[in-house]
This record gives structure tokens, sequence and C-alpha cells, in this order.
């Protein structure tokens, strides 16, 4: 496991600096990170490369690793040189993808920048980019050398972004912690503990990532939510005017997947209740209407994680526990959908 260390960045990053020997160092930072994140680093770090892509998803593909690749190159970077991914998961994924295989692999560190890369994306190891449309269709696993979090990042993160990223902690607790549940849902987004949470989200993950770093079993709990979210977020990708954020679209997809469970008897209508109003609380500008259900429907056959036609899923099988591989049916998953609808 990487350690993963939730501090001012002002002391975790001289402090890893110190522990190694790098022969050089390189930041790789997006518009927004250049601007609001990258100034607290350059006045901390010795001579470094700064390599600034344009920010967004549509950036995470192999010619701008390519402009990475170039940057270390032209740089003459050996292999004990360091990179640091200064930004969200765009950034975590596209840049530790390109450490990993340049010159079969040098040191990176993850400085995540959103709330959803702090609290799921840099941390366990999955690195890529996308490809032909494909989410993150190339890609390796790979840890990589530290996680440094400073929760200061999060004051300039637009709202939208960071109501994103808390899909994932409520994730976190609704699969793997009871007691944390009852205490996020007492509170808006606007009253939540960022440090806390992020702290509690990182251990959540890096316990399930420790038991099966390549997603063999128990990882994939952490998919809740995402079966039905994924393919609702792809189906909204071909909507230009309704584009949702990833945490929105698994929010839908934590609701419909709750509706599933209940059905299979695995969770009462208490807990169902209780993940249907504060989801809606939260995320009730989502709607799906009647047209949508069937082309969301489509997508969840194609999802990369099933077997041939098969789909299995994680559903909660009580208040901060998930099953995973469960069996369900195409009916099972419209029932979800329209509820959610309704
Ligand atoms: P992102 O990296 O695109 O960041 C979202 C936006 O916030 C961008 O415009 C970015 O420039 C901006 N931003 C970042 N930090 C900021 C700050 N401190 N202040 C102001 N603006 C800031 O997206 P994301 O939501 O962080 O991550 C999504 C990506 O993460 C997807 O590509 C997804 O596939 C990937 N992901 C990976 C894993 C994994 O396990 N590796 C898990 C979940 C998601
Ligand atoms: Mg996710």
């Amino acid at each position: 496991m990487s350690t993963v260390t939730i501090a001012p960045i002002a002391e975790s990053l001289p402090a890893f600096l110190d522990s190694y020997d790098f022969s050089a160092i390189a930041v790789i930072a997006d518009n927004h990170t250049f601007r609001y994140c990258y100034p607290e680093l350059k006045t901390i770090l010795p001579k470094h490369t700064l390599v600034r892509i344009k920010a967004g998803e549509e950036q995470k593909h192999i010619a701008t690793c390519e402009l990475i690749w170039d940057a270390l190159t032209r740089a003459n970077f050996d292999r004990h040189a360091l990179v640091l991914n200064l930004g969200g998961g765009v950034i975590g994924d596209m840049g530790g993808f390109c450490a990993a295989t340049y010159k079969r692999g040098i040191a990176f560190a993850q400085i995540p920048t959103t709330l959803l890369a702090q609290v799921d994306a840099s941390v366990g190891g999955k690195l890529g980019i996308d490809f032909r449309g494909y989410k993150n269709h190339i890609g390796v696993f790979q840890l990589p050398n530290t996680v440094l979090i400073d929760p200061v990042f999060l004051t300039t993160l637009p709202e939208r972004e960071l109501r994103s990223g808390f899909a994932e902690i409520i994730k976190h607790c609704l699969i793997a912690d009871a007691t944390m549940w009852d205490e996020i849902r007492r509170r808006d987004l606007d009253e939540q503990d960022w440090s806390t949470l992020v702290a509690h989200s990182v251990a959540v993950k890096q316990r399930v990532v420790a038991e099966d770093p390549t997603e063999k079993g128990l990882r994939k709990i952490l998919n809740f939510g995402h079966t039905l979210g994924h393919a609702v977020e792809t189906y909204f990708l071909t909507q230009p005017r309704k584009r949702l954020l990833h945490g929105e679209a698994i929010a839908v997809g934590m609701v419909a997947e709750a509706f599933m469970a209940f059905q299979k008897k695995m969770i009462d209508q208490d807990l169902l209740t209780q993940i249907e109003e504060y989801i809606f609380a939260v995320y009730g500008n989502v709607r799906l209407t009647d047209e949508d259900v069937e082309p969301v429907l489509a997508l969840t056959l194609q999802d990369k994680k099933n077997r041939g036609k098969e789909v299995r899923m994680s559903l909660l099988d009580g208040p901060g526990s998930c099953a995973f591989d469960v069996h369900v049916t195409a009916a099972e998953m419209r029932r979800g959908l329209e509820f959610y609808r309704g």
C-alpha cells in the first residue's frame, strides 16, 4: 500500500522529498490546478520541470501522454526521476500512467486536488487514459510512491465538483460504515467536515484495496452505484444539455441500486428511505425521464465489468455492508431506474 498523508502540502511534500534522492522532478498540472494549486508547490519545490496541460476529461488521451513523455524526454529524465501529479482524477490517472510507463516506470506521487481524487481516484493504483470513446480503456495497476492530500485545495473547487466527489464519500459510508452514514446524513454539503471525511474514505478504500488489489473479489464493492451510475453517465454524454458529473450519475445509480437491493430483500425499507431522501436532498436536480430508462439499460449490458451477457452487481446487504457478484436481471435493473425516476 502507498502511504497516504493528510496534511498541509508545505509539510508533507518536503518530508517526502527528503526521504528519497530523486534525480529530477516534474510537476504535471492542468490549467486550473496551475492557477489555484501550483503556487503552493512552486515556493517549496527545488528546481523542477512544469508540464501544463488543458483541463478536462477530453484531454485524458494518448496525444496528451505524448506531450508529457516529450517533456520528460527533453528534460533528460532518467529512471530516478519523480513525477508529481497535481490535479483531479484526470491528471492523477494520466500522469500516473505516463510515469508508470516512461522508461518502464519511474516514481510518482499523487497530489489530488479535487474531492473525488482525494477520496477515490488517488488511492488504489488504477491508472490510465480513455481510448476511442471508451473510458479508462488503456491503463495499468501501479501504486504511487505516496499520496499527499491537502484539504486546503478544496477551497477553490467549484461547488458542483465538491458535490460530485461527495457521492463517493456517501458510497464509502454505505458499503462500509453504518455509523458514519448516520453521521453524514445529518448534515448538508456545506456543513460537512472535509478533513475527517477524506481521512475516513481513504481508510475505507485502502482497506478494501489492500485485501484485493486487482479486483478479483472484495474490491468490487467499490462499484456500488456504478453499474447503473456509469450507464447513466455515458447516456448523458449523448445529451449535451444534460451532461452529468461522475458523482451526480453515481448518486442516481446508488438510489436505483438500493431499490434493487430492497426488492431482493437484502436491505429494509428504512435504509432505502434514508438513501432516497438524503440523495434527493443533495442531488435533487438530477432527473431521469421515461425515455431515458431503456437506453440506460442497454448501456449497462455493455459494461466492461460484465462477464459475457450476465450482469452481476455489488448490492448493499445492510447498513454499512455490501455484497458483490450478485446476479441481477434486466427487469430488476429497469425497476431500479424506474424507482429513481418515479
Ligand atoms: P478532473 O481532474 O477533471 O477535475 C475536475 C475539474 O476541477 C477540472 O476542471 C480541474 O481542472 C478542476 N480542479 C481540480 N482541482 C481544482 C482545485 N483545487 N480548484 C479548482 N479547480 C480544480 O476530474 P475529477 O472529478 O477529479 O476526476 C475524474 C477522473 O478521475 C475521471 O477521468 C475518472 O475516470 C477518474 N477516476 C479514477 C479513479 C481511479 O481509481 N483511478 C477513481 C475515480 C475516478
Ligand atoms: Mg466512481
